[in-house]
């Protein structure tokens, strides 16, 4: 069943010069990009598209990292794409992803860790919905 979910590449990897490498990466396993957008997040920006993770000790610094430079956002489609895309990512901590993901291959520590994914259905649409209108999302 075909779906979307919601990319960023993040402000590391934008800095490291990746974006066409990532995506690229995106397409080859045809996770096809519908809707793209380079933006530099407010901090409370950030904090709002993290909102989850309010709580959490790292919430903080994740969001001053975040707003550090500029993103890229992505909107992905394809099968199964909110599944397959966390698996081409690779896990949260880059020295615990496996060889071969983004991850792995582009993040530097737990946070720095290159990309972000939709991590649920439900996620995909609030987090799409973040970044992108109807009109946006509008491309076959
Ligand atoms: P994921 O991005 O794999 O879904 P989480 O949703 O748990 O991971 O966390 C969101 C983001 O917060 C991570 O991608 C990472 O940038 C940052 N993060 C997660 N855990 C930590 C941590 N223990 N310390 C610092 N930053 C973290
Ligand atoms: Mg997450």
């Amino acid at each position: 069943m075909s779906e979307r979910t919601l990319a960023i590449i993040k402000p590391d990897a934008v800095k490291k010069k990746v974006i066409g490498d990532i995506i690229a990466r995106y397409e080859a396993v045809n996770l096809k990009p519908i809707a793209m957008r380079m933006l530099s997040l407010s901090k409370a920006a950030a904090e709002g598209f993290y909102a989850v993770h309010r709580h959490r000790p790292f919430f903080d610094s994740l969001t001053t990292f975040m707003s550090s430079g500029p993103v890229v956002v992505l909107v992905l489609a394809g099968d199964d794409a909110i599944k397959r895309h966390r698996e081409l990512m690779g896990a949260t901590d880059p020295a615990k992803a496996d060889q071969g993901t983004i991850r792995a291959l582009h993040g530097t520590s737990i946070e720095y860790n290159a990309v972000h994914g939709s991590d649920s259905p439900d996620t995909a649409r609030f987090e799409i919905g973040y970044f992108f209108s109807e009109m946006e999302l509008a491309v076959r």
